[in-house]
C-alpha cells in the first residue's frame, strides 16, 4: 500500500484517476492474494539470485584488527541522506573480504597511513532507500535494489585513508559520497597530493587482486568473489558473532 501512497503523492493525479485508484486499492485490500498490477513492478524485497551461495560469515572488522579506523557516515547525519540510516556505527564484511582489507591496511602502515572505513556490509533495505531518494541523473552513484549492491553481500567496502601520526582523515580530490565527476578515479583535478592519496589507496586495495575499485567512486571497492554471496537484509544487531565487545 505504501507504493500506492507514494505514487499518489508524486503525481498530481486528476480526481477521477484518484477515485479509480482508491477503488482498486479497496478491491485489492479485500482480496489480499491478488496484488494490484502496479505493485508487482515495485521492488519489495531483496533479489533471490541464482545461487548456490557460500554460507555468509560476516565479521566485525574492528574485532579482527582494532587499529583500523571507522567513520560510519550512515550512522550520522553527515551523509547524502542528511539523517542517520544505521542505528549503530559498525562495519562488517564477509571474512575473506575483511582479511583482504586488513592486508591493505597493514601494507599502508609502513607508508604512514591506515584504512578509514566509511561503510561495509549494508542491509538491502538501506540500498532501496538510497535508490528511491536519488534523482535519475545521479543513479550511477547508487545500486539498483532489483539486483542489490555488493555492499548487501558483505563484499564491498567504502574506504579512505587516515594519517597514522595525526589520526586525521586524508584529503582526496572529492568528498566521500559526492555525486560529481570529482569522485571518478580518472579525475585529474584537485591537488597533486589529493590525487596521490587516491592512487595510493587504490594501489593498497588492488595490489593483491582481492579488491577492485568502482571507477566512478574513488572510495568504493568490490571484493572479487562478491557473486558467491547472497544479498542480505540482516540488521547489524542480528549478525551472528557480531556482538559488541
Ligand atoms: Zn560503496
Amino acid at each position: 500500500m505504501r507504493a500506492w501512497v507514494r505514487t499518489l503523492r508524486a503525481t498530481s493525479a486528476p480526481l477521477t484517476v484518484l477515485a479509480a485508484v482508491l477503488a482498486l486499492a479497496v478491491l485489492s485490500a479485500q482480496a489480499p492474494t491478488t496484488a494490484p498490477a502496479t505493485a508487482s513492478q515495485e521492488v519489495t524485497g531483496p533479489p533471490k539470485g541464482k545461487g548456490p551461495y557460500r554460507a555468509s560469515e560476516l565479521v566485525e572488522i574492528v574485532a579482527l584488527d582494532p587499529s583500523i579506523k571507522l567513520d560510519i557516515r550512515y550512522a550520522t547525519a553527515n551523509n547524502f541522506v542528511g539523517r542517520p540510516v544505521y542505528p549503530e556505527a559498525r562495519a562488517f564484511l564477509q571474512r575473506p573480504a575483511a582479511e583482504a582489507l586488513l592486508a591493505a591496511h597493514r601494507w599502508l602502515k609502513d607508508r604512514g597511513y591506515g584504512i578509514l572505513v566509511y561503510d561495509a556490509y549494508r542491509p538491502w533495505t538501506i540500498t532501496k532507500l538510497f535508490w528511491d531518494i536519488t534523482p535519475a541523473d545521479k543513479k550511477i552513484f547508487v545500486a539498483n535494489p532489483a539486483t542489490g549492491s555488493k555492499h548487501n553481500r558483505g563484499c564491498a567496502a567504502d574506504v579512505g585513508l587516515f594519517d597514522l601520526k595525526t589520526g586525521r582523515e586524508v584529503e582526496m580530490p572529492g568528498a566521500y559520497d559526492e555525486m560529481t565527476d570529482r569522485s571518478f578515479v580518472t579525475y585529474t583535478g584537485g591537488t597533486p597530493a589529493q590525487r596521490e592519496h587516491r592512487d595510493l589507496l587504490r594501489r593498497a586495495m588492488e595490489r593483491d587482486g582481492y579488491f577492485f575499485v568502482y571507477p566512478e567512486e574513488w572510495w568504493h571497492y568490490d571484493y572479487k568473489d562478491s557473486r558467491e554471496y547472497a544479498v542480505q537484509d540482516v540488521p547489524f544487531s542480528a549478525i551472528a558473532g557480531g556482538k559488541r565487545r
